[in-house]
């Protein structure tokens, strides 16, 4: 389930103008072709899955709430997170939109891992399903969406892995899987080499 739609966290949004990162028009470029490919997207009228880059510090840019359904994304529909705190599941930011719950997830990698500067969460039945299977780095089953427990989880499962990249399956969270990676184009490869092994091609 796709669940996106539903804001459990609390959030301190100022409206504010766009705020133009270095390597942003790389990100959207990749959200561009994860949403081609359906790892981004809309499902019943809710939309799944972002993108975020590490602007300095824990501050990070990311795609806002509800902007699943566009092929293809602006500087508006970005927000940037100022600060977060993972057990009062609360988050600040600024910007022309407001940041997705599935923010604190982001920030949690960025934290756990330095050398992490982009994070892009998709969602995908084969692609999840085999990352099960073949026994990835996963959070609990019991850890739901959009809660402090699934952010510990998804950064220590970063924190994990070796050479600040790496991806993670979100068991809690049906179809939910992050990717992150020292910068945009090493993450999406990731994402993507996953995509061409679990969703093969038939025509
Ligand atoms: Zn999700």
């Amino acid at each position: 389930m796709a669940d996106e739609g539903y804001v459990k966290y609390s959030a301190r949004h100022s409206e504010a103008p766009a705020v133009e990162a270095p390597h942003w028009a790389e990100l959207n470029d990749a959200r561009t072709r994860l949403r081609e490919l359906g790892l981004v997207g809309v499902s019943r009228g809710i939309g799944f899955g972002n993108v975020s880059i590490r602007v300095k510090g824990e501050e990070f840019l990311i795609s806002g709430t509800a902007t699943g359904a566009a092929p293809v994304l602006s500087l508006n529909e970005y927000c940037l997170v100022t600060s977060f705190n993972i057990g009062e599941n609360s988050i600040v930011s600024c910007g022309p939109i407001r940041a997705s719950a599935e923010s604190m997830t982001h920030g949690a990698v960025y934290r756990a891992v330095p050398a992490a500067n982009c994070v892009i969460h998709i969602h995908s039945r084969p692609i999840f399903d085999r990352m099960l299977r073949d026994r990835y780095p996963a959070t609990p089953a019991e850890a739901e969406y959009g809660t402090p427990e699934i952010a510990e989880a998804a950064g220590a499962c970063a924190a994990a892995q070796e050479g600040g990249e790496g991806l993670i399956v979100l068991a809690g969270h049906d179809e939910g899987v992050i990717a992150f990676g020292a910068s945009v184009g090493r993450t999406f490869a990731l994402l993507e080499e996953l995509y061409n092994r679990a969703c093969p091609r038939t025509n």
